[in-house]
């Protein structure tokens, strides 16, 4: 995760965030949602990991408990993590009044989503399907095919997650060929899934952890990917790696990925200080020593950006040292959130200062899980 860590917090600085939606301080999210405050309504969606449905912060229907909630910034991240819209407070449908036709397609598709709506079944529920185009892209920034896809692929991510085994998931979920499977993924994650089983590839599986779920990315040799299922940063670290690796990225467990998800138990048990687990971070020789200068940071310890910055023998570069920082791909593991300002305050982190907080207190012995 690590997505953004800056030795300066202004609340004016214009980070460039690649354009990605954000969403404001999770504290802020919790008080909207705990008061249903409609004032938030397209700020961000949250779900509730019980039931698996997201909701708008104005939702009427029973409160979870604060930590079965993830929020999100946009319904796409919701959906792509494996929530299904909620029927009462509707977060696909723009606010305001949405048009009646809107809510009968969104209700076809929940009466099962891993159909594949063509255009000739949404003509014959007597609505346009380029208006239907026009509407989600207009009012969710996707087509409806892409509304629907998501859905699906969330739920086929859903099986991965608990470990059905994928052959299965891509013939239960709507992918009428494994082909068809392979493209809604390669769009969404860039690499087909099955393919490369035997040549090389990079397996991607969710690590569940105290502070939410983690996603982890692995070869066969090395750690390449954790992090904090922001999931809205996936595209784009998928993207790096792919870059990185040349391989193909897909759903599934190795050697790895099991003592990564072994080491995590222990270090939130509080009795693993030291990752053993092998890591790969290629990147430009600047985020190389930035990288390798954080893994010098022992457990339980923190330092600022200007000493990070000296340590690296670049004093005059903070400012991108801080960005590289938040660049880095290996959350927890290389641990960039030990790095804080200055004056002792947090300074940023991609995964929620809230967990840069919890991770700093559990390294202090100050927490336990
Ligand atoms: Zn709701």
């Amino acid at each position: 995760m690590c997505t953004l860590s800056y030795p300066v917090t202004n609340s004016r600085t214009t980070i460039d965030k690649g354009h990605m939606p954000t969403i404001p301080p999770r504290a802020e999210m919790e008080q909207a949602y705990r008061r249903s405050d409609a004032s938030y309504d397209g700020v961000f969606f949250l779900g509730v990991r019980t039931t698996g449905v997201f909701c708008r912060p104005s939702c009427g229907a029973r409160k979870p408990r604060p930590r079965n909630v993830e929020y999100f910034a946009t319904p796409h991240d919701a959906l792509i993590a494996g929530y299904r819209p909620c029927k009462r407070c509707q977060p696909m449908v723009a606010i305001g009044q949405p048009p009646a036709w809107v809510g009968r397609l969104l209700a076809e598709v929940e009466r099962d989503p891993t159909r594949r709506l063509t255009d000739a079944h949404i003509r014959s529920f007597g609505i346009d399907p380029a208006r239907a185009r026009r509407f989600f892209q207009k009012n969710h920034g996707m087509t409806f095919q892409a509304y629907s896809r998501s859905r699906r692929l969330g739920k086929a991510l859903e099986q991965i997650r608990r470990g059905e085994r994928l052959d299965d998931v891509a013939l239960g979920y709507g992918y009428d060929s494994h082909s068809g499977f392979r493209d809604a993924f390669a769009r969404t994650f860039g690499g087909p899934p099955g393919r490369g089983r035997a040549t090389k590839c990079i397996k991607v599986s969710w690590i569940e952890s105290p502070l939410g779920p983690l996603i982890a990315g692995a070869t066969d040799e090395s750690l390449v990917l954790l992090e904090f299922t922001e999931r809205r940063m996936l595209e784009t670290q998928f993207a790096t790696l792919r870059r990185h690796f040349k391989r193909p990225i897909v759903p599934g467990e190795n050697r790895i990925l099991l003592q990564a998800r072994r080491e995590l138990g222990q270090y939130f048990a509080g009795e693993l200080k030291k990752f053993s687990v092998p890591i790969d971070f290629p990147g430009s020789e600047f985020q190389q020593r930035v990288w390798k200068g954080l893994l010098k940071i022992p457990y339980g310890k923190t330092m600022s950006y200007e000493d990070l910055a000296g340590k690296i023998r670049e004093p005059r570069s903070q400012r991108a040292v801080g960005h590289t920082n938040g660049l880095n791909r290996i959350a927890v593991i290389i641990p960039c959130h030990r790095v804080i300002n200055k004056n002792g305050e947090l300074g940023g982190y991609g995964g929620g200062l809230w967990r840069k907080q919890a991770l700093l207190e559990l390294e202090r012995g100050e927490r336990t899980y």
